[in-house]
């Protein structure tokens, strides 16, 4: 049996604030929003993270965030959003089932973003370096 919270909202057996459904995607609303209007996009096919949803997915899904997106920023009387996917329990990933967070923004809602780091000298040639490798595109020397 499929215990996914997502997917039980997908199907009508878990209450849900829908406001988006087509064929492959769905959006709700956060239970506990960073802002009013903080939404979910999900495909209605249970992925757990970003790298198992299969390429016919990925274009529609980032079409419906931005539809999504600006009818969220419109209703709610924002003028900007953050897009957050947290992918892996590593990265912070509560819910097992992928999805795109919306959350509308407003001025000193104290949300923060990222702290940062420096690179140790070469570190961030030797990362990019590995990361084209990664992709097929270590032909180019940077
Ligand atoms: P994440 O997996 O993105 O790190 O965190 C899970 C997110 O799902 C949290 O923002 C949390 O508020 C939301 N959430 C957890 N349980 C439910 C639920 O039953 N319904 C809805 N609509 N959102 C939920
Ligand atoms: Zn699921």
């Amino acid at each position: 049996m499929n215990d996914c919270i997502f997917c039980k909202i997908i199907e009508d057996k878990l209450p849900a604030y829908k406001v988006y459904e087509d064929e492959k995607f769905m959006a709700f609303l956060d239970i506990a929003p960073v802002n009013p209007g903080h939404t979910f996009v999900v495909p209605k096919k249970h992925f757990v993270s970003l790298s198992d949803v299969p390429k016919e997915y990925t274009a529609d899904f980032m079409t419906v965030v931005k539809k999504v997106g600006d009818a969220v920023m419109e209703a709610v009387g924002v003028e900007g959003f953050n897009l957050g996917m947290n992918n892996g329990g590593v990265a912070g990933q509560i819910v097992p089932h992928v999805h795109m967070h919306i959350m509308p923004r407003v001025e000193s809602d104290g949300l923060k973003l990222w702290p940062s780091k420096k690179y140790s000298p070469g570190e961030d040639k030797q990362v990019a370096q590995k990361i084209r490798q990664a992709l097929g595109q270590d032909h180019e020397e940077n």
